[in-house]
This record gives structure tokens, C-alpha cells and sequence, in this order.
């Protein structure tokens, strides 16, 4: 039995073939971290020790926070952390951090909101109440209102601020609720919160039972496919820009590959000649088919100027064919619908089988019918081709 996280189950509907080199085959590749998560766990320890300390009957000052945070961005910091986004830097993320702090500081001051009764609190979810589909999750706090009330906190360090319809449909708190149904005797109410510490601003959210027996058999399902797929496709995104697998990943693997080659090696490199190429001659194809474009239209003008339906050039002919065919009606329109009650009313539908031109065509060769070829446009269109000399 696989013990699943929500990031876990997340993942495999992000890119399944991220979740197969996570978790599947479990490949090491060299520690890279984003900025953003860095600085997120930084913040992240900081309330903690916050949280600490005031269940100990200490309110630190917000330069204290501040200090904490300095000392573990120090000491944590590494080469390995990467900057996605362009023209951001290391103190650009830093300082952000340290606005986060604030934020939350000057918003919770003295912070004595409830009963703090779990800092960084594991929990687990039995989804089917066998044991069979189980999910881990890790509470940033959990806070007792009054006995039987409770409230779930999630610190948010990202620089978009989701609308309430996504507090409504967030799947990993609500599922902490379910766990903490499971662990606690009495649970009346609980609350999921999340503070989007960078703006300042919370967002709050309930579930009702119904809810949550909903979310159960669908995390359930949702475990099902993972389990039962065999065919874990690439799914690229923006994420990309963030995934720690593109060294191996199809998608990625040839640039990361040839990035830094030297440049006469570079445009050598096998990969690299056979993409110039086929972009070289895809070009020319739209060029060559714009022009064709442009030189049939005046093929056509000039047969019809000098009334030719045959032009002999030296190194061929070309013929010049005019033909009608049929447009039916646009699928979900009045006309549309009509043409196929019509048919329908003269049993036509047999031998038409559906609304297809050609089959239409057809009948009405066979039986005139006013009404429906009223319903028809008629198309002229003009076909140049290329024959012998
Ligand atoms: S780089 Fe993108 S497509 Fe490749 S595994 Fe990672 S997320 Fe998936």
C-alpha cells in the first residue's frame, strides 16, 4: 500500500512523467531547489519558531522574527538554488521573505487568535476506512477555538493571489479536515485558512459532510488512475520552468544536452544540423505554397480573360476546371436542423445515413426536391492541375 501526499497525487495529474521519475523510479538527480521554495521554508520556519515561543508565553518582536529568518536563510543558502524568473535576484527573494514576516507579524499581533495545538502537524487520511487508500499531510498550524472547533492555517508565500472560488474547491486542506474527523473525538467545526503572507490577506473556507464524503471517493478515484496507468506522458507547461528532471525529461533533454557546447560544436551536432534543415525546407514549403497561391489565382484570372480552359506551357499544360459542390449548413443552426427534419420527413436519412454532401448530392440527382436544395448553398470553386505536355 502507497502512502500518499496530496503533492504527491498532485503531481501525477501536473505531468505523469514527473511523478514516474519522482516517485516510480525514484531517480537522484543533483539537488536543485527553486528560489521560491527556499524562500518559502525559510518563512515557513520562522512562523514555527514564532508559534514556539508563544506557546511558551513568549511574543517576540517582529525584529526577532527577522533575525530568525536572516540566520536560517544564511544558513541554509547554497549554490544549488536557482532564479527562474528573469531579472530577479537572490535579495529581490530575500526581501520578500522579510515583507512576508511583517505582513503576518503586523496582521496576527499578539497572536493569541486560539489554542495553538499543533505546529507542523502530521496527519493521516484513511479514505476508505480500510487502509487501503491512505494520504499524509503536514498541518503549518492547527488551532483548537474552543473544544470541538477547530481551525486549519497554511502559510502561502506565492506572489499570486487566488480568488475565493479557489479557498472553495482547495483539496488539501479540506482533506486535513477529513484526518482530523478521524484523529479527534469531537469535531463540530473546522475552518481552513490560508494567509497569503506576501499580500497580507487571508482567505477562509468550511466544508460540509457532504463535502467531504464527495472528496473522499474522489481522491479515491483519483489514487485509481494513478495505480492503474502504464503510459506516463510528458505534459509540459510553465512548471517546467521549475522541474528538477529536465536533464532526463524527452522534452528538455537535447537542449540541456547541447547547451553548452562551444559554438562550432554546437551547430555540428547532429540534432542540431537535422532541426536547421527541417526548418530550412518548412519555410520554403510556406513560401513555395503562398506563391503557388498567388500564381494560380492568376492562372485562373487570365483563362477567364481569354475564355482557355487549357494552357500549354513548354514544360507541361494546365488544365482549367470549374465545378459546383454543395455547403451544407453550419452544424447548430436553424438551417442546419431544418435540413435534417426535412429529411428525416421524406425517410431520406437511410440513404444519406447522416448530413453528408456527397450522399446528399447524390439524392437529390435522384429526386428533385426544392425545399431542401433551397436549404444548400452552392459553391463554385476552380481547380488548375498539372498534366503532360
Ligand atoms: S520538464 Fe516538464 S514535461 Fe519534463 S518531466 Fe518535468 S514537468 Fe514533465
Amino acid at each position: 500500500m502507497t502512502l500518499y501526499s496530496h503533492s504527491r497525487i498532485e503531481s501525477f495529474f501536473q505531468c505523469p512523467l514527473k511523478f514516474k521519475f519522482q516517485y516510480i523510479e525514484k531517480i537522484k538527480v543533483p539537488f536543485h531547489q527553486s528560489i521560491e521554495a527556499f524562500m518559502g521554508s525559510r518563512v515557513h520556519e520562522t512562523f514555527e519558531y514564532l508559534y514556539k515561543l508563544v506557546q511558551h508565553t513568549k511574543i517576540p518582536l517582529q525584529q526577532e522574527l527577522i533575525d530568525f529568518y536572516k540566520k536560517k536563510w544564511k544558513q541554509n543558502w547554497n549554490n544549488n538554488i536557482v532564479i527562474v524568473k528573469q531579472g530577479l535576484t537572490k535579495e529581490n527573494y530575500f526581501n520578500l521573505g522579510i515583507k512576508c514576516i511583517k505582513n503576518y507579524y503586523q496582521k496576527n499581533h499578539p497572536f493569541n487568535d486560539g489554542l495553538t495545538i499543533g505546529i507542523e502537524k502530521r496527519i493521516l487520511i484513511d479514505l476508505d476506512g480500510t487502509g487501503k487508500y491512505k494520504v499524509q499531510g503536514f498541518i503549518d498550524r492547527l488551532v483548537e477555538k474552543k473544544p470541538g472547533f477547530f481551525e486549519i492555517h497554511d502559510y502561502k508565500t506565492v506572489s499570486n493571489l487566488p480568488d475565493q472560488i479557489k479557498a472553495e474547491e482547495d483539496r488539501q486542506l479540506a482533506l486535513y479536515a477529513i484526518g482530523l474527523e478521524q484523529e479527534f473525538n469531537e469535531v463540530n467545526e473546522v475552518e481552513l485558512i490560508w494567509h497569503f503572507v506576501v499580500f497580507g490577506k487571508t482567505a477562509k473556507s468550511k466544508r460540509t459532510k457532504q463535502q467531504l464524503t464527495e472528496l473522499k471517493k474522489e481522491t479515491i478515484s483519483r489514487i485509481k488512475e494513478i495505480e492503474s496507468c502504464n503510459k506516463f506522458n510528458s505534459n509540459p507547461s510553465i512548471l517546467c520552468n521549475w522541474c528538477k528532471f529536465q536533464c532526463i525529461c524527452p522534452e528538455f533533454k537535447h537542449q540541456k544536452e547541447t547547451e553548452n557546447l562551444p559554438a562550432n560544436k554546437y551547430l555540428n551536432e547532429a540534432g542540431v544540423v537535422l532541426a536547421n534543415k527541417f526548418i530550412e525546407l518548412k519555410n520554403k514549403e510556406t513560401e513555395i505554397k503562398t506563391e503557388l497561391s498567388l500564381v494560380k489565382e492568376a492562372v485562373i484570372a487570365f483563362a477567364k480573360e481569354k475564355n482557355y480552359s487549357v494552357i500549354k506551357g513548354s514544360n507541361g499544360k494546365l488544365s482549367i476546371t470549374q465545378t459546383k459542390s454543395l455547403k451544407l449548413p453550419k452544424k447548430d443552426s436553424k438551417e442546419y436542423e431544418k435540413l435534417e427534419l426535412l429529411l428525416q420527413k421524406i425517410n431520406a436519412l437511410n440513404e444519406t445515413s447522416s448530413l453528408d454532401q456527397t450522399k446528399i448530392k447524390e439524392f437529390l440527382k435522384k429526386k428533385e426536391n426544392k425545399q431542401i436544395e433551397k436549404l444548400l448553398e452552392e459553391n463554385e470553386m476552380t481547380t488548375v492541375r498539372v498534366g503532360k505536355k
